[in-house]
């Protein structure tokens, strides 16, 4: 086999570099991971303190068939690694104090409760769920797995026939008013795209596929945490042969002849036949590459459209906290001030919305006995100047929202408490900027029009990770690493 003994560098343990070592493996190659954290899993990494345990970043498990389809591509199934739950609720969203919606996992508890809001609504949410159902089906079989070189490379029987049905120039959020009046339905189903990095007006309605995901297959939750995801493609990798160094940052990769042969390292220079660069693409290319053999230059990253950082708070309450479950959406202040906080005059908000997750609402391992551990994220403008005295005004203000929402005192009992925000995605992960989610999903950065997969001075050298096709979220990263081996392979035939 051509690709037996060749040696390859992955740089990175995200969901790309994990998900790439592994088909690498798979086919015989000497995958060794470079990681400059000293644990796996980067931005969906965990750490344990004080008898919590907390997941550092991504909490929705949204599209278990994605999941299901890589360990079945090694003879496997996450239920060999982890054990999955349905949430139900899903997810709430809370408009105001006494203005909440509850997410129900079953649909036709949804419909009642659409109906039940705006008359005629559950109709309309059947309507827009067969839409979703198709541009899902159409999406992962004809558009997702491309390493999106060419533009033809989509033009299979099903896009062409259904282009229209796919919704590509119409925007999400024209999309979702022409089905719903009410504004609460509306920004329920704007919601799910906010992953997506730009605001709903700037998001093609194709991504209405994502409500289909949400929505219909549903919220899940691994027991012990989202970090279980990474540490199962850890143990598989493992299983596979891939060799890790852990705390060891790539530096620089050696060319010649137009070839990468090795990477040199903070713990010295290895011999690579194949470089996978699934860190931060910025930094892979603007820093890791010789300036000769650059895709792009800074004033390519400048112009482009960045999804948003977050500050982020964990937090170990030593009480039971009401009215909150798994996962809460606080939508109960301006969403179009914050987000042109965010997009259109970065500053840092002044009445922001913010994410709740309280995963010890389900898991009893996440937290000691009567305690809470709680997530809580506020999306904000990368690059912003970030600083101590900053993030505490924050923890102020979200901690008396937490405590006039649910009638309770929280402050006095919180016992564990650590901040993360764009100073640490830049020291952590060398994020653009501090981004938390890579790039903004928008029509303009879509498929080929993102960073290419592939260096194109490079014969040997190829990107994955959020910043890359397909995007940002664990889903696309990890298929991502997908299309940067294969690509790689077909350089050893
Ligand atoms: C707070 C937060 C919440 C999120 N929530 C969700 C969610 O709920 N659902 C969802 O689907 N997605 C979510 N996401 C997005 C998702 O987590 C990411 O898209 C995905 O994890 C990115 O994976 P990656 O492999 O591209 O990059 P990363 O996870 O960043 O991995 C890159 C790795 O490369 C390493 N690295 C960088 N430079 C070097 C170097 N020079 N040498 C060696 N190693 C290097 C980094 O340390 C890192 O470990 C969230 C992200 C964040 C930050």
């Amino acid at each position: 086999m051509p690709a037996r003994n060749k040696n390859v560098a992955v740089i990175g343990s995200g969901f790309s570099g994990l998900a790439a070592a592994c088909f690498l493996a798979r086919e015989g190659c000497n995958v060794t991971v470079y990681e400059k954290n000293s644990t796996v899993g980067g931005r969906a990494r965990a750490y344990q303190k004080d008898g919590f345990f907390f997941d550092m970043g991504p909490s929705w498990y949204w599209m278990p068939d994605i999941f299901e389809r890589f360990f079945a591509e090694f003879g496997k199934k996450p239920s060999d690694y982890y054990e999955l739950v349905k949430l139900d609720p899903g997810f709430q969203m809370i408009f105001g104090d006494d203005d909440i919606l509850p997410v129900p996992a079953n649909l036709d508890a949804l419909y009642a409760l659409f109906e039940s809001i705006e008359k005629g609504s559950a109709e309309q949410l059947k309507r827009f769920m067969k839409e979703g159902e198709f541009k899902y089906k159409v999406g992962m079989k004809d558009l997702v797995y491309k390493p999106a070189f060419s533009w033809f490379e989509f033009a299979t029987k099903d896009v062409i026939t259904g282009a229209l049905k796919m919704d590509v120039f119409k925007s999400m959020s024209a999309y979702v008013r022409r089905f719903f009046k009410d504004a609460r339905l509306r920004a329920l189903m704007e919601f799910p795209v906010l992953f997506l990095g730009a605001m709903p007006d700037k998001i093609p309605a194709l991504y209405s596929l994502m409500n289909f995901a949400a929505l219909d297959m549903g919220t899940w939750y691994p027991i012990k945490g989202m970090a279980e995801i990474p540490n199962a493609m850890y143990a598989l990798a493992k299983e596979l042969g891939v060799h890790f160094e852990l705390d060891c940052e790539v530096k620089r990769v050696i060319i010649e002849r137009d070839n990468v042969t090795k990477v040199s390292t903070s713990k010295g220079v290895f011999l690579a036949n194949g470089v996978v660069g699934a860190g931060d693409y910025n930094h892979i290319d603007q820093h890791i590459v010789p300036e000769e053999f650059r895709n792009y230059n800074a004033d390519y990253w400048e112009k482009k459209t960045f999804a948003p950082s977050c500050l982020i708070f964990y937090i170990g309450v030593n009480k039971k906290v009401k009215r909150l479950i798994h996962h809460n959406l606080f939508f109960d202040t301006d969403f179009d001030k914050h987000s042109k906080e965010i997009y259109q005059n970065p500053q840092w908000p002044e009445d922001p919305l913010f994410y709740a997750c309280v995963p010890s609402k389900t898991d009893s391992n996440v937290a000691p006995e009567g305690m809470e551990n709680i997530f809580i994220l506020i999306p904000v403008a990368p690059g912003l100047e970030d600083s101590e005295p900053v993030r505490e005004r924050y923890y102020g203000k979200i901690i008396e929202r937490l405590e006039k929402y649910t009638g309770d005192a929280i402050a006095a009992h919180v016992v564990h408490k650590r901040s993360y925000c764009i100073n640490d995605f830049k020291a952590d992960y060398n994020a653009f900027k501090g981004n938390a989610y890579g790039l903004a999903n928008t029509l303009m950065q879509t498929a080929v029009l993102k960073p290419s997969l592939k260096n194109k001075k490079l014969s040997n050298l190829f990107y994955a990770g959020q910043l890359t096709v397909p995007g940002p979220g664990v889903p696309p990263a990890l298929i991502s690493g997908q299309l940067a081996a294969e690509q790689l392979l077909k350089t050893f035939n």
